[in-house]
């Protein structure tokens, strides 16, 4: 049987952070990803933006780790030549109503630490994006968009670099914990496809659970029972190519007051494409992406108080992701990313409920991570 100080579960953009960060201080590092390639989960389905840490409790970890995950990946970035743009954004409010819930959410972002918010006036929006319906915003200067694809790759390669070894189409199939270690088994694909694979076992002194939708059913696999994931589909739209002139940069309208999601908002990506969306609706599998799409019509009725010239011929249909959602169905409000030490099984980290602000984060929960490895590899 292999031996390894670390095996990692999950090669998205939080798997290969922490691979990137470990494989600093330990060596036999492994990380081991089901699909053929690194970060084909939420880590390249999302909006890719580098949120800036006013939507969440103070105190939370969410908080915390967008907040410095924030201020990391934009060196991180500027470092490795990872395609990226500090653009701002706007929260727009329509009424009076709207305008005292951006200075609720204004005091917020500042009891967390965000940096440079400031309310603008209609004029002040118009004249960044002369499209765009708002009496008041606020102005977040330090969000900003990243090529989430780049990103990983990016962290993977250095992970490499360093010594970790990266294993795609490699799934883990078992998890046995042993004293002060867990048998690892991993099951690992054809080669050409066809007829069964392999399976190994590689005993390791920790394990982390970076399995994103699937990280309830890892920390099962250890026994541990307590985690649900719901997965909540965020759909997207693009503007047609002849309409993307109508915005400029990010625009967002309130979030939902339960913290359900962001609210459908504009993104205009690295490549000067907009997105539009994505919404946020339960769905029953973790792999149903593209089942029961909502029609175009859906997105034109919802970005249309903030865009109020948009037509259903100026959108197409985009990709989906889905949201690792700790929340169920029908219940709301506000639940924080889990990282901690499993309490049955000490050996194991879990990373359960790592959704929205997951990618901005990942720098900063790889950190964490690292402190929690080093009470296990003493
Ligand atoms: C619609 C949408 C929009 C979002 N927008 C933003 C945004 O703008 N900004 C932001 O900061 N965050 C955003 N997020 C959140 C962000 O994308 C996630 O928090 C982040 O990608 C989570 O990364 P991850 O590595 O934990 O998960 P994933 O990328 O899902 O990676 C988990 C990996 O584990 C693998 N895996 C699972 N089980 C096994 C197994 N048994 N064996 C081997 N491998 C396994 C999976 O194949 C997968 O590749 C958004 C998410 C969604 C869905």
């Amino acid at each position: 049987m292999d031996r390894a100080n670390i095996v990692i579960v999950g090669g998205g953009v939080v798997g290969c952070a922490v691979a990137r960060a470990v494989s600093r201080r330990w060596s036999d590092v492994f990380l081991i990803e089901q699909m053929p390639k690194l970060g084909m989960g939420a880590s390249t389905r999302n909006s890719g933006v580098i949120h800036s840490g006013i939507y969440y409790p103070p105190g939370s970890l969410k908080a915390e780790l967008c907040v410095a995950g924030n201020r990391s990946m934009y060196e991180f970035c500027a470092t490795h030549n990872v395609p990226h743009r500090n653009c701002g954004k706007l929260v727009v409010a329509h009424d009076d109503a709207q305008e005292a819930a951006l200075e609720h959410l204004a005091e917020n972002g500042r009891a967390n630490g965000v940096e440079g918010l400031r309310m603008v006036d209609r004029a002040a929006v118009r004249a960044r994006e002369p499209h765009i319906e708002a009496t008041f915003a606020l102005e977040v200067p330090s969000t900003g968009i990243v090529s989430a694809e780049d990103l990983v790759k990016t962290l993977a390669r250095i992970a490499t670099d360093q010594g970790a070894n990266l294993l795609p189409r490699a799934r883990v199939v078992r998890l046995d914990p042993r004293g002060d270690s867990v048998a690892v088994t991993i099951a690992e694909e054809a080669v050409n496809g066809g007829g069964s694979g392999t399976e190994e076992t590689i005993e390791a002194r920790c394990v982390i659970n970076c399995a994103g939708l699937y990280a309830d059913e890892i920390a099962a696999m250890l026994g541990n029972h307590g985690y649900r994931i719901y997965p909540v589909r965020g759909e997207y739209c693009e503007l047609v190519r002849g309409k993307s002139y109508l915005v400029n940069n990010l625009v967002y309208p309130l979030p939902h007051t339960d913290a359900f999601s962001l609210g459908v908002h504009l993104t205009r990506t690295l490549w000067g494409t907009v997105l539009v969306g994505p919404t946020a609706d339960y769905v029953s599998e973790k792999n149903d992406y593209e089942r029961n799409r909502l029609p175009v019509e859906e997105f034109v009725q919802r970005a249309r108080p903030l865009l109020p010239e948009i037509e259903t011929a100026d959108l197409q249909l985009a990709y989906s992701g889905l949201r690792a959602k700790l929340v169920p169905p029908g219940h709301g409000g506000f639940a924080d990313f889990v990282i901690a030490r499993d309490v049955n099984v000490p050996q194991a980290i879990q990373l359960i409920g790592i959704e929205s602000p997951g990618l901005t984060s990942c720098l900063s929960i790889a950190d964490r991570v690292v402190s929690l490895a080093a009470e296990i590899l003493v």
